[in-house]
């Protein structure tokens, strides 16, 4: 066994060796520029970005039409929600989000709300998940996007997605979902779940990092929306730039490896995530898991140890490589804003350490994160009695 074990999946995953080599040759050897038309090397690398986005597409029942490539999630969280803002202004300009969502969208949102548009965040209950009702109430006649994640980044809560593009398709309204997370981990459908845009990054996938794709509904109804960029006009004018060829190659090669092999890994990682709980919960006292056990990823587990400072455990445990919650929000030490909109107190926010299993986890990996967990714990448990006995004494 390798330490230290990698179980901070959420933050970015490992390239899979697979998807590597699918990209290499397009480094050396077919590096032309996809939008070079006159020879050979040009259409070679633009076939194989027409692969990549038939490849994408199929992830999550698109037309290959419908993706545009960008640098990563954030980018098409951004493009997803200012380019609608900006497209749609006559329609409305309120729009509809969670408390929960990765700062992409709250940051973007909150951009717009500088330009005259206002925001509400419809509340999520102590599991983490929305009731579509709440974001029924949300709406108002002037609601032109409403934006809900598919999974969260930190507690890994599958939210409603196909009733809330319902409620929104009703009204006309456009939806967007962050599926970051979701997407290639749990099964992903713009039909079923009636969505107009959609998010994916390729370093949540096991692809490289600075690559992803935004899905821009194509029809019943073809969804516009304004970009961000502007330049040489590629991918439709929405998104300018001289595409990233290898990465993109290696973003629908994840893809492709995620819908094959889906099935398989999410049992696999979804049996070790209840052994790596189990193991916890039952050599601990005073543990609690933070949202809903039931509509969750398979592969995330987020735990509150009661009386202990998260950060004292990942710095006792330094063999093993998980978080406290969010990578971006790690830098200044608040309590998680995600945990915090799920009624968890500051204490027990602090408390709480984020597992995300991947694909290239081990059952050894599972037993012995366990094992350490526990005695980090313990540890801790031990020296915060002895220091409360010496106070008392
Ligand atoms: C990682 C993540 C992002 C940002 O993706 P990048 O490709 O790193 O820009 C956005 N939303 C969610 C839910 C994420 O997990």
């Amino acid at each position: 066994m390798k330490l230290p074990v990698y179980m901070d999946n959420h933050a970015t995953t490992p390239v899979d060796p697979r998807v590597l080599e699918a990209m290499l040759p397009y480094f050396t050897e077919v590096y032309g520029n996809a939008a070079s038309r006159n020879h050979r090397l040009g259409w070679e690398a633009e076939a194989a970005v027409e692969t990549a986005r038939k490849q994408v597409a199929k992830l999550i029942n698109a037309s290959p039409q419908e993706i545009v490539f960008t640098s990563g999630a954030t980018e098409s969280d951004n493009l997803a929600i200012k380019g609608a803002a900006w497209a749609h202004r006559g329609r409305g300009n309120h729009i509809v989000t969670l408390p929960t969502e990765h700062k992409a969208v709250l940051d973007a949102a909150k951009r717009l709300e500088q330009e005259g548009f206002s925001v509400t965040c419809a509340r999520v209950g102590a599991d983490g998940l929305v009731d579509p009702d709440d974001v029924k109430r949300a709406l108002t006649d002037g609601t032109m996007l409403v934006s809900v994640m598919a999974a969260n980044n930190e507690i890994g809560v599958l939210q409603p997605i196909a009733e809330i593009g319902k409620l929104c398709r009703e009204r006309g309204i456009l939806f967007h979902t962050d599926a970051a997370q979701a997407a290639g981990k749990a099964p992903v459908d713009v039909e079923r779940m009636g969505v107009d845009l959609l998010s994916i990054s390729a370093h949540k996938i096991y692809g490289p990092k600075g690559v992803g794709a935004l899905y821009v509904r194509g029809k019943n109804p073809a969804v516009e929306i304004a970009p961000l960029i502007d330049g040489g006009g590629h991918e439709c004018g929405l998104r300018s730039g001289t595409l990233n060829v290898p990465g993109i190659v290696g973003l629908g090669k994840a893809c492709e490896l995620c819908r094959l092999e889906m099935p398989e890994e999410s049992r696999r990682l979804g049996g070790w995530r209840d052994r790596l709980r189990d193991g916890i919960f039952s050599r601990l006292d005073d543990v609690r898991v933070n949202g809903s056990m039931e509509h969750r990823l398979p592969h995330n587990l987020n735990v509150s140890f009661g009386g202990i400072d998260g950060e004292s455990l990942l710095v006792g445990m330094n063999d093993v490589a998980v978080s406290l919650g969010s990578a971006c929000m790690s830098a200044t030490r608040e309590p998680s804003y995600v945990l915090k909109a799920l009624g968890v107190s500051d204490d027990r926010a602090q408390s709480s350490v984020r597992f995300g299993l991947g694909r290239f986890n081990t059952e050894e990996e599972v037993d012995y994160v366990i094992g350490r967990v526990v005695e980090t714990a313990n540890v801790l448990r031990d020296i915060s009695v002895k220091a409360e006995g010496k106070c008392k004494g």
